[in-house]
């Protein structure tokens, strides 16, 4: 069994969104809003507080930082300075037993498979997909939004 860690969006790339409100690479223009529902930040990797916190949605390339073609989606991230969520192994508490789905990429951005987890398997899942040699590291999604969340990489 593989153990792994949650690789956030880097600071540098939170930083330049809250400093230009412009999406890096893309430059299309980010919209800053207080939270009206569930806005995970891909920062931080907790939720922006419904009513009370602003979120800066915006387009990020979920490859970000990997010599691959890119997949460009929307994504929130806190308005404010937050901290850049550290790996410990797990999934992140804020999205345990939600609707994932973990698509496995290989060498070139090959997509090797997916799973789509329902009640709390999602640790499992991702020991069973990196315990697979050709899985280079996976990408988090929302299920029901699609949206990028993280990626999973091996300790
Ligand atoms: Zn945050």
């Amino acid at each position: 069994m593989s153990s792994f860690h949650a690789v956030a969006i880097p600071t540098e790339v939170a930083d330049s969104v809250r400093a230009t409100m412009k999406s890096p690479k893309y430059g299309f223009p980010a919209h800053r809003e207080v939270a009206a529902g569930r806005a995970p930040c891909r920062h931080c990797l907790q939720l922006v507080k419904v009513n009370q916190e602003e979120a800066i949605l915006f387009t990020v390339d979920a490859f970000h930082g990997q010599n691959v073609p890119p997949s460009p989606g929307p994504v929130y991230i806190h308005a404010k300075m937050c901290a850049r969520y550290e790996g410990n192994g797990e999934i992140p508490e804020t999205y345990r037993g939600r609707l994932l789905t973990l698509e496995a990429f290989g060498a070139d951005r090959k997509l090797v498979t997916e799973i789509r987890t329902t009640n709390g398997e999602e640790d499992s899942a991702a020991r069973m997909l990196l315990a697979k040699p050709e899985v280079e590291y996976i990408h988090v999604r929302s299920t029901e939004a699609g949206c990028y969340l993280f990626r999973l990489e091996r300790n």
